[in-house]
């Protein structure tokens, strides 16, 4: 085995060039790494959230009702996902728009983001929904002028309230499909990944008693508005649960939603006006939660769009005091002024990023995200550079099923990333393969064992077909994934 230690581990990959690992008896001459980590993605929630039909590549609303039209049903309903916002070209998302093509069925849309939903009359009545509700957290259910429901249900609360009557795949099913989404994401390359969910122990559990899990997970469960002393006292008593290649570790927490979605919590509206709201009723509460779990020793995990959801948790993190640098992190960060990149750093709190999502914006910026927030807004887009120039560690993910998992996409999109951030400059190679290595070690609190590749650290590797750090953005995008080892196991062989 090949052991070199990094000068510094939050700054330096060791380079390992055309080693040789046995394994089981087998040689393999590669470029080898330390594995690769999505320090973001829901591997086991997403298992329903990416069910049905993909309506992911539906550019508008002819194709989105012609897909509809022609849509299987499952135990008589329509369900989809990956519905972008730009789909409805500026409308308001609305039942009334798809209904006729669906013949009376049920329908339940997911928009890419994840944090909202279309439904059509059927699905509401079937779940015994007739009007508006009140939530604990920022969620509603949209209507228009007249108090009509439209269907578009905003944020988690709202999106349950349907969804737990969805018709769900078998336990032989799910068991099925993650085994073979695990596989899948280990043949890109991956062999580890920071769930930003519970997912479902009792499934993760009997897979990983059965077989090798191909992908270790780490299972952050959410802390939502409304939670008292017990919960999070629950939220702790779960934390290091685990077996072999899955544990829980962390506590996630969403302080705003999505900026096409007008639930991202932004300093000034949107142009709609939207966006002046935190996930929380009371951010006061998110931070006294936090400040709870802290105290416990618990890391956690924020998810904060919007420059004021940031600014929040920052805010918060600062009044944490002593054992909270590197203990505490962000997630999305997608517009953000000068003054907040700044502060990253000096806190020590951690940037969880997903170059990935750039994807969905357009660099002319007619896109929803980039009309929402305009243009000075809109050009501080997935400020990875700026933040890791300012000294912030930034760890890289994928946040599949919201974007492919693919290890190699992530890695490419963060040195080139799309759209409305296309004008910024991206991460050098090795920042981004730090962010999916030794910086997804920090942001885990894993730095001790995992990482990089030094005696008594964990055995994941990956082996692509070039190097990763030299090679072009576009050709590590597609580069032959070798070998994948987790654990000590081969996970996947290439050719
Ligand atoms: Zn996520």
């Amino acid at each position: 085995m090949y052991r070199r230690e990094a000068r510094d581990p939050a700054r330096t990959v060791p380079r390992a060039t055309y080693i040789a690992v046995g394994f089981l008896g087998l040689f393999y001459a590669f470029i080898v790494w330390t594995g690769l980590v999505d320090c973001h993605s829901h591997p086991v929630w997403g298992l329903e959230m990416a069910t049905g039909l993909d309506l992911s590549s539906v550019r508008d609303l002819g194709g989105l009702r012609a897909a509809l039209a022609a849509a299987e049903r499952i135990d008589g309903w329509v369900i989809g996902f990956g519905l972008d916002h730009n789909v409805f070209g500026g409308r308001p998302v609305d039942r009334a728009l798809i209904e006729d093509v669906l013949d009376g069925a049920p329908a339940f849309l997911r928009l890419y983001d994840g944090h909202s939903a279309l439904v059509t009359d059927a699905a509401l009545r079937a779940a015994g929904v007739t009007g508006p509700r009140t939530f604990a957290q920022r969620s509603h259910l949209a209507t228009d002028a007249d108090g009509r429901l439209t269907g578009h249900l905003v944020e988690h609360a709202a999106m349950d309230l349907v969804g737990e009557i969805l018709p769900r795949p078998s336990h032989t099913e799910r068991r099925t499909r993650l085994v073979e989404l695990l596989s899948a994401m280990a043949a890109t390359g991956l062999t580890g990944a920071h769930v930003m969910d519970l997912g479902d122990l009792d499934l993760v559990d009997a897979v990983a008693r059965e077989t090798v899990l191909p992908v270790r997970l780490r299972f952050a469960p959410w802390c939502m508005p409304g939670a008292d002393k017990d919960a999070l006292e629950e939220l702790v008593t779960l934390q290091g649960r685990g077996g072999r290649h899955w544990r829980v570790g962390g506590v996630k927490f969403f302080m705003d939603g999505t900026v096409e979605g007008g639930t991202a919590w932004l300093e000034h509206p949107d142009c709609h006006g939207q966006g002046t709201d935190a996930f929380w009723p009371d951010p006061s509460a998110y931070s006294d939660a936090v400040r709870h779990l802290h105290r416990a020793g618990v890391r956690t995990a924020t998810h904060a769009i919007g420059d004021a959801a940031v600014r929040h948790v920052l805010d918060t993190v600062e009044s944490l005091g002593p054992g909270s640098h590197l203990a505490h992190r962000v997630e999305h960060i997608e517009s953000v002024p000068d003054d907040t990149v700044g502060r990253f750093a000096g806190l020590g709190l951690i940037a969880s990023m997903q170059p990935p999502h750039t994807g969905y914006t357009r660099a002319d910026r007619s896109d929803e995200w980039s009309l929402r927030l305009g243009d000075e807004r809109a050009s501080r887009a997935w400020r990875l550079r700026d933040l890791r120039d300012a000294g912030a560690v930034v760890a890289l993910g994928s946040d599949w099923p919201i974007a492919h998992y693919d290890a190699r996409a992530v890695l490419a999109t963060a040195r080139t990333p799309r759209g409305a951030a296309s004008a910024r400059a991206g991460l050098t190679g090795l920042q981004a393969l730090e962010g999916c290595t030794t910086h997804a070690g920090l942001a885990a609190g894993e730095a001790a064992f995992a990482g990089r590749i030094a005696e008594g650290f964990r055995a994941d590797l990956t082996a692509l077909g070039l190097d990763p750090v030299d090679a072009p953005a576009d050709e590590v995008a597609e580069a032959p994934v070798r070998l994948t080892v987790t654990g000590g196991q081969i996970v996947h062989r290439g050719a």
